[in-house]
């Protein structure tokens, strides 16, 4: 058996039984590389330890063995942060479909509308409320 797949298959059984990575890891890996870079951009120390302290965590995570622990910290990060992960999802698709659409907030209860780019003036009508009004677009 030659040295690396050894040197896999320790790693596998060392892996075995424990925890890996989950939504939570991969946005606190994120999370540590924007600080240290923001750390190494602005020469401030510690910001260099906040990253190390981070990535720490990262990787205790990773390698517990306290599933349901883990598994419980993952869904209370998941839980805090729907709303803030479902706007950027929006945001990231407003820009890809900007040149398509345009976005518009009805007036009344404030949901987003799509309409597409050139179509001249149009009476909107709201899907969540059914108010109209008229925009450009
Ligand atoms: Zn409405």
């Amino acid at each position: 058996m030659g040295f690396f797949n050894k040197i896999r298959e320790n790693f596998a059984r060392f892996m075995s039984g424990r925890y890996g990575t989950d939504q939570l890891n991969s946005a606190l890996l994120w999370a540590a590389i924007i600080i240290m870079l923001v750390g190494s951009f602005s020469g401030l120390s510690l910001f260099s330890l906040l990253g190390d302290v981070v990535l720490i965590v990262v990787l205790v995570r990773m390698f517990s063995k306290d599933r349901y622990r883990r598994q419980n910290e993952n869904q209370i990060y998941l839980q805090k942060t729907y709303k803030l992960r479902q706007g950027m999802t929006e945001w990231v698709n407003r820009m890809k479909n900007s040149k398509k659409y345009r976005y518009f907030t009805c007036p009344q209860c404030k949901k987003r509308l799509r309409v597409p780019r050139g179509v001249g003036s149009i009476t909107i009508t709201c899907k969540g409320c059914g108010h109209k009004f008229d925009k450009k677009a």
